[in-house]
């Protein structure tokens, strides 16, 4: 089973970056290697909406080369709910187009999900293992 690797840090810095930008959906990308993240690059929701999220292109190519340029990649997409943390729709089809890990924080419930689109076409919920910053 894929799991991604986080630190309990990590998770409460995903936490507030989802409080900040109610009542609207927050966006960022996780930079890391081998499913463990690294850094948490924060993004800006351009459509200020409280159920889509969009990323200017501009900001999306900056965190591809940034990774790129620091030996990195983009293992995950995190995104805001001020709902329960399942993928919309819309979110789905987006995990198809980017198939990386999708992570998912439910501000109402106070919880993270990560999700990948599998090979099977299916959308299957993975385990997320805290770990300690130095592991
Ligand atoms: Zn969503």
């Amino acid at each position: 089973m894929k799991t991604i690797y986080l630190t309990a840090a990590q998770i409460r810095q995903l936490a507030t970056i989802a409080k900040e930008a109610l009542p609207n959906e927050s966006c960022a990308f996780l930079l890391g290697d081998n499913g463990k993240v690294v850094k948490i690059l924060p993004m800006r929701n351009i459509d200020e909406s409280p159920v889509t999220f969009s990323i200017e292109p501009t900001e999306l190519l900056n965190a591809y080369n940034l990774a790129e340029s620091e030996g990195m990649q983009v293992i995950a997409i995190f995104h805001s709910h001020p709902a329960k943390p399942s993928p919309s729709s819309t979110d789905i089809k987006f995990m198809e187009i980017n198939p990386v890990i999708w992570l998912i924080y439910s501000t109402t419930e106070s919880q993270l999900k990560a999700f990948v689109y599998d090979e099977d076409d299916i959308v299957e919920e993975i385990a997320i293992a805290i770990v300690s910053p130095k592991g």
